[in-house]
């Protein structure tokens, strides 16, 4: 049987599960802030334009506005100024290759209910995989910390205090490690940022953002039901809407798990 074959029979018969990493688009979602004087990202708004009704009586149907940085979405190159200049950097010209990949997830969930400006360390990382094998080139990692068990008290997703933001995020050793050392595809996270709340003050600051999208690769934030993946073996897909020049996207994120 074709892969293809032996993938829809999988499919079909369950031995192979879809498990959806997304949240749900709407108005409550928690939207990026940013310090007041900065342009600011506008949160989901809905519309309706018809529901079986005069204006429309036998269709439902609704416009919707939002940032390309709302909910679950992901983040291009040229999002950052460091990919400024890439080629194919923008969610229109990004290859589709690199909108899947196998999934390494790295659980820290524990250490981030314990602190919530945990910063996940190349350290960390080598301890991974010594327990689960090496992260493989064009994998995408992703950061597990159940923030997303957090939406719906937008206070405690957001976690700001007079310092600023307060949430788990890579360290910079962490992320010169993933994109030079395992050239990984991209680097996803539970919370609003790929970055940690408080990453503004590393160097550089902002590490997943710098260095990322200054080699061209991409970050995953607001991600859903990470818990329900296995450490390695699952298969995502984490394609940006084809935006003209788009800096990111709001996006559906499937996980593949086998068993
Ligand atoms: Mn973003």
């Amino acid at each position: 049987m074709s892969i293809l074959a032996t993938l829809a029979k999988a499919l079909a018969n369950r031995s192979v599960r879809v498990v959806d990493l997304t949240h749900t688009l709407s108005p409550n979602f928690p939207a990026i802030v940013l310090q007041t004087e900065l342009g600011q990202a506008a949160p989901f708004r809905v519309e309706e334009i018809s529901r079986y009704d005069e204006r429309g009586s036998g269709w439902y149907w609704n416009n919707f506005t939002c940032s390309e940085h709302t909910g679950t979405h992901f983040d291009a190159p040229v999002h950052w100024i460091s990919g400024r200049y890439l080629p194919n950097n923008a969610t229109d010209s990004i290859p589709v290759e690199d909108m899947m990949g196998p999934a390494c997830v790295v659980d820290c969930s524990k250490e981030s209910a314990e602190n919530a400006d945990f910063l996940l360390t190349k350290d960390f990382l080598l301890k991974w995989e010594a327990q689960h094998g090496q992260i493989p080139e064009r994998s995408w990692v992703l950061m597990r910390t159940d923030w997303s068990k957090k939406v719906s008290d937008p206070v405690a997703y957001q976690n700001f205090d007079e310092e600023g933001q307060h949430t788990p995020g890579p360290s910079v050793d962490a992320m010169q490690f993933l994109v030079y050392e395992r050239k990984v595809l991209g680097f996803g996270t539970e919370t609003i940022g790929t970055d940690a709340g408080q990453g503004f003050h590393l160097r550089p600051p902002h590490p997943a953002h710098d260095l990322l999208h200054g080699a061209g690769r991409y970050g995953l934030q607001c991600l859903n039901n990470l818990d329900q993946l296995p450490p390695t073996g699952a298969f995502i897909f984490c394609a940006p809407l084809k935006i003209e020049q788009g800096s990111g996207s709001p996006l559906r994120v499937l996980g593949l798990v086998e068993g």
